[in-house]
């Protein structure tokens, strides 16, 4: 079965399709942080949705190119460095590194290409450009560069393709500089800002003046320089829809005549106790407010992962605490089940062959396929762990069994990433990359636990040998603080 998601485009589920003749390769834009403070719990909501979907269509075999911009120049920004009196780079250099360190905290794949927009300003010139030249975009008396919406329409091109507009209350020739701006003004926005005073030292020279990029032009310049002008997948929060993804969608098609972008995803808002997250109600929370609280990044990426993506979610304590007992019902199962997969010689087995009525890797594909039905893939993923206590303590599973369940748990984690520590070895990894291949072979998960054993037993001979046996099939253990991880030689 294919995988089908929903289209914000067409406000329907559709099969999803990539613009590749052969199937295969997924170009994938998600709109990244703009680095003018810590990212809070409700952007990380948008990240960890944007890791699982690509984490998801790699599971189904897709070759995804996952290209995610850093917004390091914009309206914000430049009033922060104002206040702070720094430079642009070290205001932005700070919170570009915590966010990529947050990444990792939640164990998100970090995306093949990280865009910055202060060095893209070259591509940024040239699709303002391009628009001034095809007659959608004019230099207003204030010397910044707008994009016509009265022009682009009168193209025939659709404004509000994401988003459906009011265009009889709108007047012509309105103009807004800001960034952010609401649906009741929609207007001609800026693409180049002309440079003002309050900007300092933060400009560059253009045909049109010195200045600075808007925002919306970022993305657009960026997504079709790494991924062409049209390309599969475009993802972000349902809070950019308008005016940013509409707004992108202009520029890019006004300026290539091409449609820029076949499917776009949107993830929905997430409430935090019940509200609104706001600093005033004392329910903001930055990922590091919550790792101060004694709550783990796994803990965090489990609970953001419950819901299904187009669902308002509600952040809570008490789900955070309920997110704990469920990864250890999880790890307990796994821990029993690796202590039976080491008791002896095992067969080969595939990660799709699976035991009992449970059959984890079907279930979990099923509710996924149905665009990311991650509720009914919890219930697959708790419904095998009941199964497997069932015959754990019936002591109806054999060995082979045991490494059958673990390389399909083994498999589905590649979607889910929530990494864990158990009996020494770090069993993380992702699909398509090739560090996840040894979980498809029993006789070297055998190795690896008997290496832990060994370890644990303070039996580091064997453990050496073990190490030479895992190289000799082609694998390469190293022991990390979270515990071992392969690599293929
Ligand atoms: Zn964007």
């Amino acid at each position: 079965m294919g995988l089908k998601l929903f289209n914000t485009l067409s406000r329907s589920i559709q099969e999803f399709a990539p613009l590749d003749s052969a199937g295969k390769k997924v170009g994938m834009y998600c709109c990244g942080p703009t680095v003018y403070d810590f990212a809070h719990i409700g952007n990380w909501r948008t990240f960890v949705f944007g890791d699982l979907v690509r984490r998801y269509l790699e599971f189904k075999g897709f070759a995804v190119t996952h290209v995610m911009n850093i917004t390091d120049v914009e309206d914000k920004i430049i009033k922060r460095v104002r206040e702070t009196k720094t430079s642009l780079r070290k205001f932005t250099g700070k919170y570009e590194t915590a966010f990529f360190e947050d990444l990792k905290t939640l164990n998100c794949l970090s995306p093949h290409q990280t865009p910055r927009a202060t060095e893209h300003i070259p591509e940024i010139i040239s699709l303002i450009e391009k628009l001034i030249q095809r007659g959608v975009a004019y230099q207003a008396a204030d010397g910044s560069v707008y994009f016509s919406i009265e022009k682009y329409r009168g193209c025939g091109c659709n404004y509000g393709q994401l988003l459906k507009l009011n265009f009889d209350e709108m007047r012509a020739g309105e103009r807004v500089k800001s960034d952010e701006y609401a649906k009741e003004s929609v207007a001609d926005f800026a693409l180049w800002k002309a440079r003002a005073p309050e900007d300092g030292d933060i400009f560059w020279p253009s045909p049109f003046g010195e200045g600075r990029p808007g925002w919306h032009i970022e993305c657009s310049a960026m997504s079709m320089n790494a991924l062409g002008e049209t390309f599969d997948l475009h993802l972000g929060g349902e809070d950019l829809i308008f005016p940013h993804h509409e707004d992108e969608i202009a520029q890019s098609e006004g300026a290539t005549g091409k449609p820029f972008v076949k499917h776009w995803l949107h993830g929905a808002h997430l409430l935090v106790e019940g509200k609104k997250m706001s600093k005033s109600l004392g329910n903001f929370f930055t990922l590091r407010d919550l790792l101060a609280k004694g709550f783990t990044g796994r803990e965090i990426r489990y609970l953001l992962l419950t819901a299904h993506y187009r669902e308002t979610f509600n952040f809570t304590m008490d789900g955070l605490a309920g997110a704990k007992t469920a990864l250890a019902r999880i790890d307990e199962c796994l821990g029993k089940l690796r202590g039976i997969a080491g008791r002896d010689a095992l067969p080969r087995v595939q990660a799709d062959q699976q035991v009992g009525p449970a059959n984890l890797v079907a279930n979990f594909t099923a509710a996924m396929d149905d665009d990311l039905n991650i509720s009914a893939g919890w219930a697959a993923v708790f419904d095998w762990v009941r199964e497997m206590n069932k015959r754990i303590a019936e002591n109806l599973l054999s060995a082979s069994e045991a490494v059958s369940a673990l390389a399909a748990w083994g498999k589905i984690n590649s979607v889910l990433g929530l990494s864990e520590q158990t009996n020494g070895v770090l069993m993380n990894f992702s699909m398509g990359d090739p560090a996840s291949d040894w979980l498809g072979d029993p006789e070297v998960i055998k190795l690896v636990l008997e290496r832990a054993d060994a370890k644990k037993a303070k039996d580091f001979k064997r453990a050496d040998a073990i190490r030479g046996e895992l190289k000799a099939k082609g694998w390469l253990i190293e022991d990390t603080p979270k515990g071992a991880k392969l690599k293929k030689i």
